[in-house]
């Protein structure tokens, strides 16, 4: 862990992240953002190859879990329900409390823990807080919002330096 939020890798989408190679690190939960990493902003549908890595992922034994800020009512709950996976609304990332709260339900510990997101500032810098191996995807769709281009031009220099350290 270290104290500025560089993620350990950048990976072009979650489904680049090999289930086998989590096990193999004693991986046994992962903690996934939703918006713009598991799905684009206003999709709610479960993408079949979302779906086909959450099947490797349990075939491997590692739990996926769904860690989302979203304060849309419902729309955590939805995603997660279709893709058969616990969630988690309103987790307040970048604070820890949620990712705690979310070890503690599934019966892990940060060092068996990994969370997947798109954004430094809330997923990366979260994880960092709590402990836990922060993995950064690209964004799946920045357009849309000139404020995420701003963001992810912030966010590069952390990217860039993420992109030497990965995880698997
Ligand atoms: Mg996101």
């Amino acid at each position: 862990m270290s104290l500025l939020p560089i993620p350990r890798g950048v990976y072009p989408s979650v489904t680049d992240i090999s289930p086998r190679i989590l096990a193999e690190k004693g991986v046994r939960l992962v903690l996934a953002d939703l918006d713009n990493t598991l799905v684009p902003y206003k999709v709610s549908q479960p993408p079949p190859a979302v779906a086909a890595w959450k099947e490797e992922l349990a075939r491997c034994g590692i739990q996926l879990f769904l860690l989302s800020n979203s304060r849309k009512p419902g729309r955590a709950r939805q995603f997660a329900e279709q893709l058969g996976i616990p969630y988690q609304g309103h987790s307040g990332k970048p604070k820890k409390a949620g990712y705690l709260r979310a070890m503690e339900r599934m019966g892990v510990t940060p060092a068996q823990t990994v969370m997947v997101g798109d954004q430094i500032f809330t997923d990366t810098l979260g994880a960092n807080n709590a402990g836990v191996a922060p993995l950064l995807v690209e964004p799946i769709r920045l357009a849309g919002n000139p404020g995420r281009y701003i963001r992810y031009a912030v966010e590069t220099p952390f990217r860039l330096l993420g992109k030497r350290r990965p995880f698997v």
